[in-house]
């Protein structure tokens, strides 16, 4: 049997990263952890329940009463909080406005970080994120820093939204990438950056199939 590895992908807001760590645990028979979502349901659970992330008492107790996972619905991997079904609601614009700020809190951080290594401990995963590849796994086997260009990324993030059906205004889009890209990077814990062992994969001019393609032949040169 060949070995199984972790496979780290990484990147800003918007590059493709879940599109080709989706398609690349499909191809490879790996599981996929998109940990996004799980930032994403700790903000709806904080947005519903008017938690300050200023105050760390409010903060510790409303962690204590989030469970997150994931289940496979029909193909289609789908966040559950709380046993809610909630991958759509994540996904709407009220969400990714407030969700940098609520993942550049540590102790949200602590308690994610610690989900997603329970999570990869048996390997065989793809997971998708700002910070896999520097401290979740630290020594995942393969590590991908995906790139593309501001505008394609803008295109990108508002195509995504109207095929899912959700209202979306070009601009909002635009600044909420550049707000978050902004924190992401900047924040004290775990900013947002490349590790130095990272393969980059600028997929501005690629298609889908081609991103796939090359990330499957650095999957071959690191479980050979
Ligand atoms: O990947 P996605 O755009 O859904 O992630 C939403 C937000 O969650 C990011 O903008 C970032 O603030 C946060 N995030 C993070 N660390 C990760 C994954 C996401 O801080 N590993």
């Amino acid at each position: 049997m060949q070995k199984k590895i972790i496979i780290a992908v990484d990147g800003f807001s918007s590059t493709g990263k879940s599109t080709l760590a989706k398609d690349l645990a499909k191809k490879i028979g790996y599981g996929y952890i998109d940990t996004g979502a799980m930032y994403r349901a700790v903000t709806l659970y904080f947005l519903r329940h008017e938690t300050d992330i200023a105050d760390e008492t409010a903060v510790a107790e409303a962690l204590k009463n989030i469970e997150i996972d994931f289940q496979n619905i029909d193909g289609v991997n789908t966040t559950f909080l709380n046993g809610e079904n909630v991958e759509k609601e994540i996904r709407k614009m009220y969400v990714s406005d407030f969700v940098s700020p609520v993942a550049a809190v540590s102790a949200v951080r602590r308690a994610m970080v610690k989900l997603q290594q329970a999570m990869g401990k048996k390997k065989g995963i793809v997971m998708d994120g700002r910070d896999i590849g520097t401290v979740v796994f630290p020594e995942a086997e393969l590590k991908i820093f995906v790139t593309s260009d501001p505008k394609t990324r803008v295109d990108r993030r508002y195509a995504e939204l109207q095929n899912k059906g959700l209202q979306a205004d070009y601009e909002e889009v635009a600044k909420n990438l550049r707000e978050r890209d902004h924190i992401d990077s900047t924040r004290a814990d775990s900013p947002l950056r490349q590790a130095e062992d990272a393969r980059v994969l600028d997929n501005t001019a690629l298609t889908r199939a081609g991103q796939l393609a090359l990330a499957e032949e650095w999957v071959s040169d690191r479980i050979k």
